[in-house]
């Protein structure tokens, strides 16, 4: 190769300038079959991804460099997007044999953890999105957020950046979009709170081709917005993105919104230790059989709908899957050969599918009419609505059924793709080369025979072409000037004749315009699939729906759901219902099932209970409940009838967010004060142990303080937990809070828990009768019993603890001092010789060792 590594040379440039325009990337610089990384590129990616770091050039010249081979880069790549870098291709764009000086090289795709297509980085069921946010002013914001695999968009606008970023990062997105308007504060305080890769895009002019996408969005505002992430896909794609939606438009009072907190708290889609599926709502709820059936699932979940009519639409559906078991199995198994319609489509958009992707493709086609088929059945109207507008994918089926072979390979370069009789000028070279070899074949017969040289035969290889050899020991039979000599090997000679090169021209003719030509019908197959993508979209959304409808029923029947009922009252009415999750962790038949009533005249309990009787697990049971029913699933109890809710908010006491370490009270706080000034009367909210992060006092002020404000001026339902059983006394002066409790008995001396929750308040004395039931020493108890009821007595209300009755032996300074290391060092003490500040240190110092 004409090019040569050291830093003065025209390569190098060549590099430096390309380079230059893409510093947030690796970029991978094709050099011949191999994908070269130079300089800083070269020693961080030999580390982040082990791979040997060499030098080219010599001396001081000497460039460090690091490369992976062309054909197996996909993995490479993987890793670095998956470690959240981001690496820019660049291919030589000319045949370097023709090219005069440095072969031109161009950056062909930046892939990026939001724009990766294909590869490990990409998870089948969860949508991978990339998000962009743009203020207007301090009271107005857009969030968009789009995945490149699938073509979707979603744009929304908020009122202040706290609700922005929480919009934009309850889509998970792997980055984030900027423009370079945007001031580097903003900038820095976005990268800081989101904790993500952040990027720009250049332009923000909203392309032609993209324009008819963004009409149903209101404002132009959220317009640049989306369009600052399609500018971005342009820049890091470099290709056509035809297959990206119109815009979706939404405002947050279309969904029950769940706050990223509440969000991990109630183990949505993810448990919060490990954040695993496997634990959370998702996981018992998910028996989809589709890649696109699973995303749209965990979307549900995470955007309950607040209409009812939006909810009541896929009950219809679900209950109809219920009642026929045969269809739905049926439909269960149809489904299963139903390939990711929605990523192909994009893939298609891009121009990475292969033969084998074009099958699945016609597979999955061909089983929808059956899938409708059998939909028919359930008399559905849901199902008639969803399947009734789809055009009939049956042009698309037959195009991929007449051209493409089922056995292709996977390379789109190697021939074997297209079928006979597609192509009639295909056809005539794969004759031509079928024939020339018969006729080879028959001409060696032929040879053998008349020469009765048995071991005479025909060969091939790319230098000679055509050859026919006989063995050195065969010589001697073969008749003088029979063939032209060609090749001498050491045991044999290689002839050819005039006839068998002019049949060797004819087949690798054939052969090289077939295979040629097979290529372009295959990009012209491509292509023609290219305008049916709108149609994979609709069909794939379609399909999506249907695959979580018949998971909703195939989990309802397994686990006992009941369908839930809406009312416009403020009514929860829950009998025998069950935390879906803890119900199908412990062993069957053991979950204590209970009811939830709450009512306009009812809409606050206070629970009280011992510890571990199961009081979160009945508040987190209902926030559940809410989530599934508003998401269009059935619930688990024997009977439901809910409101629609349009926020749920969760806290959790701080002394149980071990956690997070000091300022936990002061998050508790903040987060109970986003709940106190963002829920209304239709909101849930959900406080466990609020309060418990300070002193006793201070903990149950606060904790009063919470309830009056939400029973008197928010009125939103709560469920309140408490372990300071002096708030029970509320239930006098508070009209609508009743006191409710979660049940233990002893049994034989052993405490139970019954996890069965009753009316009322719980026995006060559950902590001393927990510790008498330890086995504690009786004088403890006692003393215990008594502190306690001079507490109740009212005898102590000044906040000091109990007066003892017995003081423990004072320690007279005057009498004789005992031995203790603390002591000596006090003796010696220079104290008129220290600052005030080291006085302080050197107690705390004391302090600390006495600890
Ligand atoms: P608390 O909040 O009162 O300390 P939890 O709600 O954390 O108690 O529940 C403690 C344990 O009891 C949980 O691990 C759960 O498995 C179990 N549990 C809670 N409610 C029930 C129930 N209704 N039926 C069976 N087990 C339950």
């Amino acid at each position: 190769m004409a090019d040569n590594m050291t830093q003065t040379t025209p390569m190098m440039r060549q590099y430096e300038k390309i380079k230059a325009q893409h510093r947030d990337a690796f970029l991978f610089f094709r050099l011949g079959d191999f994908y070269e990384l130079f300089q800083e590129d070269a020693l961080k990616a030999a580390k982040e991804l082990e791979i040997t770091l060499t030098k080219r050039g010599k001396g001081e010249d000497a460039i460090p460099m690091c490369g992976v081979p062309h054909h197996s880069s996909e993995q490479y790549i993987s890793r670095l997007i998956e470690k959240g870098f981001k690496v820019a291709i660049c291919e030589q764009t000319e045949d370097p044999a023709a090219a005069k000086g440095v072969v031109k090289r161009e950056v062909v795709q930046i892939i990026t953890p939001g724009t990766v297509m294909s590869g490990q980085a990409v998870s089948e069921k969860s949508n991978q999105y990339v998000a962009a946010i743009g203020e207007e002013s301090a009271h107005s914001f857009a969030v968009a957020a789009a995945d490149m695999t699938t073509g979707e968009i979603f744009v929304t606008g908020a009122e202040d950046f706290t609700l922005a970023l929480e919009e934009l990062l309850s889509y998970e997105p792997k980055e984030i979009v900027l423009t370079s308007e945007m001031s580097e504060d903003f900038k820095e305080k976005l990268r800081h709170r989101s904790q993500l890769p952040v990027s720009e895009a250049a332009n923000l002019q909203i392309e032609k081709d993209f324009s008819a996408l963004v009409d149903q969005v209101p404002a132009e505002f959220l317009k640049r917005t989306c369009s600052q992430l399609m500018q971005y896909f342009l820049e890091t794609t470099k290709r056509d993105l035809d297959h990206l939606q119109n815009v979706t438009y939404y405002e947050s009072s279309q969904y029950l919104s769940i706050d990223g907190y509440s969000r991990r708290n109630l183990e949505i889609t993810e448990t919060m230790r490990d954040r695993k599926k496997k634990g959370s709502l998702l996981s018992v709820l998910d028996r989809t059989e589709t890649a696109m059936g699973a995303r749209r699932l965990k979307r549900w979940l995470e955007r309950p709908a607040v209409h009812k009519e939006t909810a009541e639409k896929r009950q219809e559906l679900t209950a109809a899957f219920l009642e026929h078991f045969l269809e739905r199995e049926t439909v269960r198994e149809q489904l299963r050969g139903v390939y990711d319609l929605e990523r192909l489509s994009g893939r298609v958009a891009f121009g990475n599918v292969n033969g084998r992707d074009l099958i699945q493709l016609k597979k999955s086609l061909q089983q929808l009419p059956y899938i409708f088929e059998t939909l028919k059945a359930l008399n559905s109207s849901y199902a008639e609505q969803l399947i009734g507008t789809l055009s009939s994918p049956e042009p698309l089926v037959e195009l991929l059924e007449q051209s493409i072979k089922e056995d292709c390979p996977p390379s789109i370069t190697d021939g074997n793709l297209i079928k006979d009789s597609y192509h009639e000028q295909l056809d005539q070279y794969r004759d031509a080369m079928i024939n020339g070899k018969s006729w080879i074949a028959e001409l060696e017969a032929k040879e053998k025979k008349e020469t009765g040289i048995k071991s005479l035969k025909i060969g091939f290889n790319k230098v000679f072409g055509y050859y026919i050899e006989v063995s050195r020991a065969n010589l001697k039979y073969l008749p003088e000037g029979r063939y032209e000599r060609k090749q001498t090997l050491t045991n044999a000679e290689r002839y050819v004749t005039k006839e068998l090169k002019e049949k060797e021209q004819i087949i690798l003719e054939a052969e090289d315009k077939g295979g040629k030509l097979e290529y372009e019908l295959f990009l012209e197959v491509r292509k023609k699939v290219k305008s049916y993508i709108r149609l994979l979209q609709d069909t794939a959304k379609a399909v999506s729906i249907i695959d979580v409808l018949q998971s909703f029923a195939e989990v309802a029947e397994q686990n006992h759901y009941v369908r839930p009922v809406f009312t416009k009252k403020r009514n929860v009415l829950l009998r025998e219902s069950r935390h879906p999750v803890v119900e199908v962790t412990i062993d069957a038949g053991e979950y204590v099932a209970n009811d939830i009533l709450l009512h306009e005249e009812r809409d606050m309990l206070l629970i009280t209970g011992p510890n571990m009787a199961g009081k979160s697990t009945y508040m987190r049971q209902l926030a559940l409940i809410v989530i599934m029913a508003q998401a269009g699933s059935f619930v688990p109890a024997a009977e439901a009838e809910l409101p629609l809710f349009d926020h749920i908010f969760t806290r959790i006491g701080a002394a149980d967010d071990l956690s997070q370490g000091q300022s936990t009270f002061m998050i508790e706080m903040l987060e109970t004060k986003q709940a106190v000034e963002r829920a209304t009367p239709s909101s849930l909210i959900l406080l466990d142990e609020i309060g418990r992060g300070t002193s006793t006092y201070d903990g149950m002020a606060l904790a009063q303080a919470v309830i009056e404000h939400i029973h008197d001026k928010i009125k939103a339902m709560t469920l309140f937990s408490t372990h300071y059983h002096e708030l029970t006394s509320l239930e006098h002066e508070l009209a609508r809070l009743k006191n409710v409790h979660v049940s233990a008995v002893e049994e034989e001396g052993k405490l139970t828990f019954l996890h069965k929750l009753v009316e009322g308040a719980a026995d006060k004395s559950y902590g001393i009768h927990v510790a008498r039931l330890a086995d504690l020493p009786d004088s403890l108890i006692k003393r215990a019993d008594h502190i306690l009821s001079a507490l109740e007595n009212g005898k102590n209300q000044n906040g000091t603890a109990e007066k003892r009755e017995a003081e423990p032996q004072q320690l007279s300074l005057f009498e004789e001092v005992p031995e203790h290391p603390i002591i000596n060092e006090l003796k010696e003490l220079d104290v008129m010789n220290l600052t005030p500040m080291q006085a302080i240190q050197l107690l705390n110092d004391f302090q600390q060792k006495l600890k």
